[in-house]
C-alpha cells in the first residue's frame, strides 16, 4: 500500500499545519524584506519541491526582485542522498554581480546547497544565500550555511507542501511525517 488516495493512510502525524507554514513565511518574509531592501535580488526557487514555498514566501517580501528557477537532483532512490549532485535545469538569468537568494524546501546533508552555492559563486554572483523552509541539521555532511529557515526538523522523512516521496504527495497542504510502512512497502517491492 505504497500509493493511496487517503492522506490518513500515508501520514503518521502532522508536523506543521497550513497555519504554521504561513506564520513561517510571514516571519521570513519580514526578515528578508529588511535584509534585501535596495538590493534587487534574484530569487531562485529550486525545483520542484520549493515551488510551493517560493510562491508564498516572495509574496511576503516587499522588495523589488526577479524570480528564476533551477533544478538540481541528488536523491536517486527516493529518500537517501546519493551524494552526487546533478544540474538538471539551469537558471536563465546572468547571476554575475547579483545578490542571489536560493529558496529550498529542505536542507538535509547539504550536498545540494553546497553544489548550488559553489556554482553561482564561481559565476560571479555578489552574494549567494539560502532560505529553506526546513533545516535537518542532524544529517549535515557539508560545511554549508543555511542563512534563513522556517524550522528545524529531526531526522524523519517528511512530505507535503512541495516535499515528495517518489514525486508524489507534494500537494498535501501541510507537512507531515510519512508512515515508515509506506517506505518499507516500497523497499520490499
Ligand atoms: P541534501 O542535498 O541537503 O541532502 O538534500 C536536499 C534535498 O533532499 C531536498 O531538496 C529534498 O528534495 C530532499 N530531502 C531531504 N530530506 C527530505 C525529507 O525529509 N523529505 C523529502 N520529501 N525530501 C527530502
Ligand atoms: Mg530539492
Ligand atoms: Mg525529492
Amino acid at each position: 500500500m505504497a500509493k493511496s488516495d487517503n492522506i490518513n493512510d500515508i501520514i503518521d502525524h502532522v508536523l506543521y499545519s497550513q497555519e504554521d507554514i504561513q506564520e513561517m513565511c510571514k516571519r521570513l518574509g519580514k526578515q528578508l524584506t529588511e535584509d534585501y531592501a535596495g538590493k534587487d535580488p534574484l530569487v531562485v526557487g529550486v525545483l520542484k519541491g520549493a515551488v510551493f514555498f517560493m510562491t508564498d514566501l516572495v509574496r511576503q517580501m516587499d522588495v523589488k526582485m526577479q524570480n528564476d528557477f533551477m533544478d538540481v537532483s541528488s536523491y536517486g532512490d527516493g529518500f537517501e542522498s546519493s551524494g552526487k549532485v546533478r544540474l538538471d535545469i539551469d537558471v536563465q538569468a546572468d547571476v554575475k554581480d547579483r545578490d542571489v537568494l536560493l529558496v529550498e524546501d529542505i536542507v538535509d546533508t547539504g550536498h545540494t546547497l553546497k553544489f548550488m552555492k559553489d556554482l553561482l559563486t564561481e559565476r560571479g554572483a555578489k552574494s549567494v544565500k539560502c532560505c529553506a523552509l526546513l533545516n535537518k541539521t542532524e544529517r549535515r555532511e557539508d560545511d554549508v550555511v543555511v542563512d534563513y529557515y522556517g524550522a528545524k526538523v529531526a531526522n524523519e522523512f517528511v512530505v507535503g507542501y512541495g516535499l515528495d516521496y517518489l514525486n508524489e504527495y507534494r500537494n498535501i497542504p501541510f507537512i507531515g511525517v510519512l508512515k515508515p510502512e509506506v517506505i518499507q512497502a516500497n523497499l520490499n517491492r
